[in-house]
């Protein structure tokens, strides 16, 4: 396939390549090591645009890493990434384009990240108003539909610290949509959640896949939410993806021992 080793000399040319194979990110052969040790071993990946892929697999299998490469806070050893049909790394190395396009790469983590001496509101847009230029009245504009979009409109002047742990995640991905992601990636955003808070979190995501067709990359243990609204599941095992299959398959037929092992154990 021709349009997998290519790399993108223009922007039409990006465009067909998304709209081609869909994939908004991918990635080949990308490796990481810590003091030595493999922790990504040749990660073949991809999300494509409006689609969720949940990452499953035993704690210490990688999920964290690759998401951590591809919202370009670890480097990666070797390997290459593409977004939005650009080469963003090549042979390990960032490339030019990766200056344009990370800010369209949203993370969100575990912990609850929102500055809790300011308020919804300041919160959301400290980072635009630094980055992104744009007046005080546009910026409100923007956090109100964002908070409209995660269903947090109420608490455009809440403090923080006052939020239920739900609605601090809500409000986190909140911030992460100010700087209009094309990709979201969530690393177990809702762990530290009651399940039916959760669930409700989660939902917010499916919404934003299918009504804003953004990408989501997802590393969560909640497997009703898996089998639900993933459209595929990738398993993480000794830092390769062993599978990468659409979740009837994953949790109803898979095709190898460490996953059949996973989804025994999570039953
Ligand atoms: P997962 O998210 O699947 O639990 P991680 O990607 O977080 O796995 O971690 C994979 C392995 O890499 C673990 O053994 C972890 O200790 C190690 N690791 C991750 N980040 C670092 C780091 N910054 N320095 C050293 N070791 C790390
Ligand atoms: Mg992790």
């Amino acid at each position: 396939n021709p349009t997998l080793d290519k790399t993108s000399d223009t922007v039409t040319d990006a465009c067909t390549d998304a709209g081609l194979d869909g994939a908004f990110v991918r990635t080949r052969g990308v490796c990481k090591s810590f003091h030595g040790r493999p922790v990504l071993k040749e990660a073949d990946f991809r999300i494509g645009s409006g689609e969720i892929a949940v990452l499953i697999g035993k704690s210490g299998s990688g999920k964290s890493t690759l998401l951590r490469v591809i919202a370009g806070l670890e480097e990666p050893d070797a390997g290459d990434i593409d977004l939005a049909g650009q080469a963003v790394v090549r042979d390990g190395e960032y490339q030019e384009a990766w200056n344009e396009l990370r800010g369209q790469v949203g993370m969100i983590f575990q912990s609850y990240t929102l500055w809790p001496h300011m308020n919804v509101l300041e919160n959301l847009t400290i980072a635009p108003r630094l980055a992104l230029g744009e007046s005080k009245g546009q910026l409100l504009e923007r956090a109100e539909q964002a908070l409209t979009d995660v269903g947090m409109a109420h608490h455009l002047r809440s403090r923080c610290t006052q939020l239920s742990g739900g609605e601090r995640q809500r409000v986190a991905i909140a911030r992460a949509l100010m700087m209009r992601p094309r990709l979201l990636l969530c690393d177990e955003i809702t762990s530290a959640l009651d399940p039916p808070v959760a669930a409700e979190v989660l939902g917010v995501l499916t919404k934003l896949k299918e009504e804003d067709g953004i990408a989501c990359g997802i590393v969560t243990h909640d497997m009703a939410f898996a089998s639900k609204a993933a459209d595929r599941i990738c398993f993480f095992e000794d830092g390769l993806i062993k599978e990468d299959v659409p979740p009837e398959q994953a949790f109803n037929d898979p095709q190898t021992p460490g996953l059949q092992a996973f989804i025994d154990a999570v039953r």
